[in-house]
């Protein structure tokens, strides 16, 4: 088997907020100023009502599996030498979906409800991209975190 790589995600403008916090490991969000929600990805406008009065907030890192494929050959050259791997969207205590790997744990034991927590993959830019792996401590998603909290996963 050849050395396990990792696609990098290009970094948008819009982005560019997210991908700087990264560098600390720190999961932050966009939130609209005028309606008070966030979304996911990042974009120039809100999706909710279109204003462009962005903020980015610290996140919790906690959430919950809605979905998951095990991908058992790389659907991406760039991912080779990894497969198995389990892809997956994970449902922020937030309130958004984000598409991300769920690592720590067999891929084929990753199951549709489980709570996740953020973790951290080292990109070759010194960026890091957010995975999330099982909770260590069930049921700490019942009650999320205020919306501004910060709730720091380093892990
Ligand atoms: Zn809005």
């Amino acid at each position: 088997m050849k050395e396990a790589t990792r696609f990098e995600p290009p970094e948008s403008v819009a982005g560019a907020p997210f991908w700087a916090a990264t560098r600390d490991r720190r999961f932050v969000l966009p939130w609209c100023v005028a309606c008070g929600r966030p979304h996911w990805f990042p974009r120039d406008l809100c999706p909710h009502c279109l204003a462009t009065e962005l903020e980015w907030r610290e996140a919790s890192g906690r959430g919950r599996v809605y979905s998951v494929s095990v991908m058992a050959k790389a659907a991406n050259p760039a991912m080779a030498g990894r497969e198995p791997y389990a892809v997956a969207l994970v449902d922020l205590a937030e309130g958004v979906r984000m598409m991300t790997n769920v690592v720590g744990i067999a891929p084929d034991e990753v199951t549709v409800g489980a709570p996740v927590t953020v973790t951290w993959e080292r990109l070759g830019d010194g960026r890091h991209l957010p995975l999330f792996r099982p909770s260590t401590a069930p049921g700490t998603m019942d009650s999320p975190a205020p919306p501004g909290a910060s709730s720091r996963s380093n892990a």
